[in-house]
């Protein structure tokens, strides 16, 4: 997800204001869904009532198979009538089932395989139905009828947009600590609707034309944790590549556009399957919508929904911000980052990964123009808080600023310490781990790939909120050898922080090309020493700007030279 406006720091401010307003709706959807917290939580799984002499029996009740949507939508009307085909298994012998539905959507009726109606109580998001005894290894198939209303009709709105789960669902035991996750399962969705209306949801589609309608067929193969369907007038344009069909689904005014988004597309997801690694999917979708103010970007298994408002002739090509979501399709789609507390790698990574592609496609000079920009946002902040608490951050500023921007500085700066190769060998280790990334399991691969200790380096960028400032003082003497040699000797003192880095020098000579080097920043200060052919005639700190730290850098020359207890 990214919200609004990542263009310019001017908008800082509006953009926290828009932040703060996706957490409201972020916490208002848990909060609708959300069970309420006990130690046992019965209905998960759909858990039967059973003898309470026998041990309570362990593992879901139920699994699903599959689900099967036909959506009719009559666009003067400011309803959709559901009907979900809900097929699961079971897993052991049961009498209740429990599902969940958002509580917006008006429950008419649940059906079993046979058309029975079933009983159920509703209470909140948790539907629980009684049904005649389900044998283990049952596999059956319940019709849910509801209805979905929206603030206006189709004709009026121009769009419908279903992100959160709408439809029946289990879910995965609540943990305090993470996000709301759902039990994945493929999908299609059936809809017919007049013409001009388009309907798209993720995977790939079917379409007939008949009598002024269209049929739409929607499937997606690859497990669904959240199926996003949205309706409106759309222009199309795709593309197969190697990475599988790209489309683009953009307001009829921005038809001259969606090539160009298309073929983008197709050069994220190729770059981003080399770099960290293949993914089980092969269909990108792409759809500009009207989202809410809070929010540019929102990335669902096999959708990207970009706001109509940055997908314009008028603005400038999202590239940041649409190689984030795509890059969302690895970080938290497939490769799970369910803790609240983990979103600066959560954001950081789709952040830092945008990065690699622009580096990759444009250039050094456009990634580092996008990295300062990460770097000043990162030190907006007035009261800082330390990456390694997360969204339990106290200000949606700092969430924004420090789990999206000073991330992705800190990723950086790993990189810089591991070396590229390294760095992209941890990309991959995360995407073939097979198992939910947290911030200690990030940590241990990096440190298994780099093969040493980085405690030093993620105490200070994560459990520390501090960010340091510089000093250096150099000069240098002519150093009697047989060829003339000069030795540069210098000090670096750190304020505000303690960090170890090595960071890069670059010096100008006077009758040689300009050389450059590493030094180590050490907490505190820190000497250092270069051999040079020529006298110095400059030095530089940090001259990439790969380093985060506060303020400009004093670099001043003194005679004689600092460093190794000569320091004036
Ligand atoms: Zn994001």
């Amino acid at each position: 997800m990214e919200p609004y406006s990542i263009a310019s720091p001017a908008t800082i401010m509006k953009i926290t204001r828009l932040t703060a307003k996706t957490l409201v709706l972020a916490t208002l959807a848990a909060s609708l869904a959300a069970p309420p917290a006990r130690a046992v939580d019965d209905g998960t799984f759909g858990a039967a009532a059973q003898n309470p002499a026998s041990p309570r029996p362990q593992g879901p009740a139920i699994t699903p198979q599959r689900i099967d949507f036909r959506v009719e939508v009559r666009p003067e009307l400011p309803t959709a009538l559901i009907e979900a085909d809900f097929t699961f298994r079971v897993e052991r012998t049961t009498e209740t089932v429990s599902v969940f539905l958002r509580p917006d959507m008006n429950l008419d009726a649940i059906e079993d395989a046979d058309g029975v109606p079933l009983t159920y109580r509703r209470r909140r998001s948790r539907i629980r139905i009684s049904t005649p005894s389900l044998a283990a290894g049952d596999v059956t198939t319940w019709r849910f009828r509801y209805r979905a209303t929206f603030d206006a009709p189709l004709e009026e709105s121009g769009q419908i947009v279903l992100t959160t789960p709408w439809y029946p669902h289990l879910r995965v035991t609540a943990d305090p600590e993470e996000f709301q996750r759902f039990v994945p399962m493929p999908m299609s969705i059936t809809a017919t609707l007049p013409d001009p209306w388009v309907l798209v949801a993720s995977g790939t589609n079917t379409v007939r034309k008949e009598n002024g309608a269209t049929t739409y067929v929607w499937r997606d193969s690859v497990p669904n944790q959240t199926i996003p369907l949205v309706i409106g007038r759309f222009v199309e344009d795709k593309k197969l590549a190697t990475v599988g069909l790209a489309r683009a689904f953009l307001d009829h005014r921005n038809r001259s556009l969606t090539k160009s988004y298309v073929e983008y597309i197709v050069r994220v997801a190729t770059f981003f399957s080399e770099r960290i690694g293949v993914l089980d999917r092969r269909s990108w979708n792409l759809v500009a919508v009207d989202l809410p103010e809070t929010m540019s970007g929102l990335t669902l298994p096999g959708m990207t929904l970009l706001d109509v408002d940055a997908v314009s002739r008028d603005m400038a090509f999202p590239y940041r911000l649409l190689a984030h979501e795509i890059a969302h399709q690895w970080w938290n789609s497939y490769i799970e980052i369910p803790r609240a507390r983990d979103a600066w790698l959560r954001e950081g990574l789709p952040t830092y990964s945008s990065l690699m592609f622009l580096e990759n496609e444009y250039g050094t000079r456009m990634m580092r123009q996008e990295l300062e920009r990460s770097q000043r946002i990162a030190l907006s902040i007035a009261s800082p808080e330390p990456l390694e608490i997360g969204f339990d951050m106290s200000s949606p500023e700092a969430i924004y600023a420090l789990n999206y921007h000073k991330a992705a500085a800190v990723l950086h700066m790993l990189r810089q310490v591991m070396g590229l190769d390294k760095f992209i060998d941890l990309n991959r280790a995360l995407h073939d781990l097979g198992e939910d990334v947290t911030t200690p399991v990030f940590v241990r691969l990096a440190e298994d790939i780099f093969a040493g200790d980085l405690s030093w380096f993620f105490n200070a960028w994560l459990r520390s909120a501090e960010v340091p400032s510089f000093r250096v003082r150099y000069g240098y003497e002519r150093v009697e050898t047989e060829m003339p040699r000069y030795e540069l000797r210098g000090v670096i003192e750190q304020q505000g922080a303690t960090i170890r880095y090595p960071v890069r020098m670059r010096v100008s000579l006077e009758a040689a090309p300009p050389l450059e080097t590493t030094v180590w920043i050490e907490p505190g200060s820190a000497d250092f020493s270069i051999s040079l052919p020529s006298p110095p005639t400059g030095l530089q700190f940090d001259p990439d700007g790969d380093l985060l730290y506060r303020g400009e850098v004093s670099v001043e020359f003194v005679d004689p030279p600092a460093g190794r207890g000569q320091v004036p």
